[in-house]
């Protein structure tokens, strides 16, 4: 009888690269007039969300330029701790480990950026161990490791979410976490 392998499946933004300090750094390069928010104060999944509270539509409206830029989620800057970390997972003969990651559908390039970041970052065995959904509950698997807080708003789903700590999820708690 074979063995069952253990499924990790691994989000892209925010864990594998570093999606809000990239999109920090393009504000500030791009609109430097406008008022910003560190990256220590993010909370929330939805930066621009967060702007729209804070500040107001100009500022959140710029956030959204920038997500929506053709080839910006190519630009993203990866995490090297966590390259490391699933490859060394990766090794393992009773894990099997995918990419799971959501498009962002308002960006034009999105899909083809993350595939081809992929390619570069992680290799190009990795493109094909990469799942792209826009409903991550669609997705079979044993763990999830995710820095989304809000999981649960998916539904019912099929893999026990771990969240990974980054900045805007710093105040959340009671969930199992993977602490960076
Ligand atoms: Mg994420």
């Amino acid at each position: 009888m074979t063995k069952k392998l253990f499924k990790i499946l691994v989000d892209l933004d925010g864990v594998i690269c570093n999606l809000d300090a990239t999109l920090l750094k393009t504000y500030r390069l791009k609109f430097p007039s406008l008022p910003y928010i560190p990256l220590q104060d993010r909370v929330g999944q939805c930066s621009d969300l967060q702007y729209l509270e804070k500040f107001g539509p100009k500022e959140a409206s710029a956030v959204q330029k920038i997500l929506k830029t053709p080839g910006f989620y190519r630009t993203i800057e990866p995490n090297p701790d966590a390259i490391k970390g699933i490859k060394e997972l990766n090794k393992r003969r009773d894990l099997k480990l995918y990419i799971c990651t959501s498009p962002w559908h308002r960006n034009p390039t999105c899909v083809q950026d993350k595939i081809d970041w992929i390619g570069e970052h992680l290799g190009k065995s990795w493109v094909k161990k990469t799942i792209i959904t826009p409903d991550k509950s669609l997705i079979k698997g044993d763990v999830l490791l995710d820095d989304r807080c809000d999981i649960d708003k998916l539904g019912k789903v099929d893999f026990q979410h771990v969240m990974v700590r980054c900045e805007h999820n710093e105040g959340v708690k009671n969930r199992f976490v993977l602490e960076n």
